[in-house]
């Protein structure tokens, strides 16, 4: 791959299909801030600069991928327009090796706001039975997802931590995206997934509650996550942040401030658009940042985190 290549986007037919589910479609009805219209003005001829308003504006929440069926990776493109910008390549990043023995450890790589709130981050270990990340990389993250070069050696000593690793929980779906680029091969599972998946945690959901998915880490690994969860949906009747193509609306929860600008949606107007129509008596959610959110939007409605149902029953 040549440097600064943002190729990707020819293979958009403009059908459309994938501003229905964007968040920035649903707020600001311009369709030059989607990812359809950034592959349009490419396929037009644009530079990355004329359109750097739309690749800021994006949350990253790979919302609009599933719903492509050209199969394109549109975060990718995303990412790979964003370095563009910055004069940096994908093809700097520096790779790792993948410890594919069964012996590999697992381990939790927690976000900023899981690290601040340290009783949940402890709890959700030890119903993981496993230990925390020293170094969560957020730094080396960032960059990826603001496209900029991180601090020189610090891609690779995070991925470094990562020796003998066999598996890594991670807090943010970004680093799902981060690690299938720099350690091919590791598997990388969303926090709340991994949780639900604790024998027990399943029938502590129930018919009344809303239960938020951490977007990215759904979207980004539609194929997988799509058949477990719409199997959870079914066996507990609790309802969840997915529309009709069962794609995940994000609450933008993780929106990285440093790359939004005044075409960013409001988290206030994701949360209404997630509960328009409906009534619950519980939220259940998988990130953190969204107990905060959901309490900054005045959501009169209980709210707990995933880890939180462990040992809890449906009545
Ligand atoms: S990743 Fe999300 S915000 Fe960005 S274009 Fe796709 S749906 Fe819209």
């Amino acid at each position: 791959m040549p440097t600064n290549d943002i190729s990707g986007y020819e293979k958009c037919n403009g059908c459309g299909l994938c501003t229905l589910p964007c968040p920035i479609w649903q707020q600001r009805h311009d369709a030059l801030l989607t990812f359809a219209g950034r592959a349009r003005a490419l396929q037009g001829g644009a530079k990355p600069g004329e359109i750097r308003d739309s690749v800021d504006a994006c949350l990253l929440c790979g919302s609009c991928e599933p719903a492509f069926a050209m199969d394109i990776r549109t975060v990718d493109i995303t990412l790979k327009l964003r370095a563009a910008l910055n004069g940096y390549s994908k093809e700097e990043l520096p790779h790792g090796q993948v410890n594919q023995s069964s012996s590999g450890r697992a381990l939790l790589v927690p976000n900023a706001a899981l690290l601040e709130n340290k009783d949940l981050l402890k709890h959700s270990a030890r119903l993981l039975d496993i230990p925390v990340a020293e170094d969560n990389g957020s730094d080396v993250l960032e960059a990826f997802e603001t496209g900029r070069r991180p601090k020189a050696g610090r891609a690779v000593s995070f991925i470094k931590t990562l020796t003998g690793i066999r598996k890594v929980i991670t807090a943010d779906g970004l680093l799902k995206r981060y690690m299938q680029a720099v350690l091919p091969g590791l598997e990388v599972i969303g926090l709340g997934e991994a949780l639900l998946r604790l024998p027990g945690m399943q029938t502590a959901l129930r018919p009344t509650d809303l239960y938020i998915i951490e977007a990215r880490s759904y979207n980004m690994d539609f194929n997988r996550c799509m058949p477990f969860y719409t199997d959870i949906s079914r066996q507990t009747g609790c309802a969840m942040n997915l529309d009709l193509q069962r794609i995940a609306i994000p609450t933008g929860g993780y929106t990285n401030t440093e790359t939004g600008n005044e075409f960013t949606p409001q988290n206030t107007g994701q949360i209404r658009w997630i509960l328009e129509g409906r009534s619950f008596n519980r939220i259940v959610v998988e990130s953190v940042e969204d107990i905060g959110l959901l309490k900054n939007a005045e959501v009169d409605i209980p709210v707990v985190h995933v880890a939180e149902l462990a040992g809890e029953d449906a009545p």
